[in-house]
């Protein structure tokens, strides 16, 4: 059994959870998965419904379960997934960046990874706020780092074995304390190929040579910010998916928020689709199951047959369709690569 925590959470969040779940559904019976699914009601709805954007209660679901699955939470969004990163200490925010052939966008083959401190730099939240003054303190620690550095060089390794540690460290020292102790870790891992970059200038090289990069090694707040910049390149923030992981529990949300803007009947479920897909291959990798892996794979492949064709697309990518629609393309091609 793999318990499975539920966060739906806001706007377009339960419409693409709900979705997102008849996918797990149909793969739960396909592959013998003996998932587990646990409604844990967190953000904006929570705090009207309970009084608390986090419930203690649900605090208690997700610590009891293996693993969470998360939908975007609207302006709670720090009282739940900025708490939750601190508290369950997940410090890798792991965000994969690559083209589908389907997607018209301006650049091709984009093939990179963000991989985000998560717990602490100026979203440790420490601050002082007067009527005439705000201070945030910028936390940065040597633990912390040489942590997130090794994750990052790890999965360089397993990919085109490049590093850019992104930072500021001509106008902040905390951020040049950042560079150096990666470049400490670096020594480690002498066969990955390391460059030391300031953030202006990458978000600049993602606009014009983003297939230089292979992991992106960000303070937290950066890449928050250049995680949108990436998910622009690849066509839509809807198609995005990330990790948050820690030694021995992971969180997977979409990059993309609540999205209040758009009419949930046409928000693009995908990128909460792959989030799942992403969740289904830790667990392979963490339980050593193929069963696993095979679902992950399918639901990533159904979800490019779906891009590839281009016919059944939500307005984000300049169709027209349903999130119902695309869902039940999505099972669809689920179904037929099983014949
Ligand atoms: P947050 O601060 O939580 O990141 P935000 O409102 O700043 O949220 P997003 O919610 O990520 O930003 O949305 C950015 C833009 O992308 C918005 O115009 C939104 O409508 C659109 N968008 C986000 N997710 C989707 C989706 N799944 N489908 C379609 N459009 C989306």
């Amino acid at each position: 059994m793999v318990k499975v925590s539920v966060i739906k959470g806001d706007g377009i969040g339960p419409m693409i959870m709900n979705s997102t779940l008849r996918i797990l559904d149909t793969v739960n019976d396909i592959f013998n998965l003996n998932l587990e699914f646990i409604d844990t009601p967190a953000g904006d709805n929570a705090l009207r419904e309970y009084g608390s954007p986090l419930p203690r209660d649900s605090l208690g679901k997700i610590k009891n379960s293996d693993v969470c699955l998360k939908g975007p939470v609207g302006e709670t969004a720090k009282d739940v997934i900025v708490f939750l990163r601190q508290e369950l200490d997940l410090y890798a925010n792991i965000r994969p960046f690559k083209s589908f052939k389907g997607v018209k966008t301006f650049w091709k083959d984009i093939d990179f990874v963000i991989v985000r401190e998560n717990t602490e730099d100026l979203y440790r939240c420490v601050e002082d706020i007067g009527v005439d003054h705000a201070v945030s303190l910028l936390v940065i620690t040597r633990r912390r780092t040489e942590r997130i550095a090794k994750i990052a060089f790890d999965l360089a390794s397993r990919r085109k074995r490049k590093v850019t540690i992104v930072h500021k460290a001509n106008v902040l020292r905390s951020y040049k304390f950042f560079r150096d102790v990666v470049l400490e870790v670096s020594r480690s891992f002498r066969d990955i190929v390391v460059e030391d970059m300031y953030v202006d200038n990458v978000a600049y090289q993602l606009i014009v040579n983003p297939w230089r990069f292979d992991v992106l090694l960000t303070p937290n707040m950066f890449g928050d910010i250049l995680s949108d910049e990436a998910a622009g390149l690849v066509g839509s923030i809807g198609l995005t998916c990330s990790a948050n992981i820690g030694d021995n529990f992971g969180l997977f949300e979409p990059v993309h928020g609540s999205a209040p803007d758009i009419d949930p009947r046409f928000a693009n479920p995908l990128g909460q689709i792959l989030t799942a897909s992403m969740m289904l291959e830790w667990i392979a990798y963490k339980r050593n199951s193929r069963d696993f892996l095979k679902a992950s794979t399918i639901i990533r492949e159904s979800v490019e047959k779906i891009l590839d064709e281009g016919k059944i697309l939500t307005p984000d990518l300049g169709g027209s369709s349903t999130l119902d629609e695309v869902t039940e393309h999505v099972i669809q091609h689920i179904k037929e690569k099983l014949i």
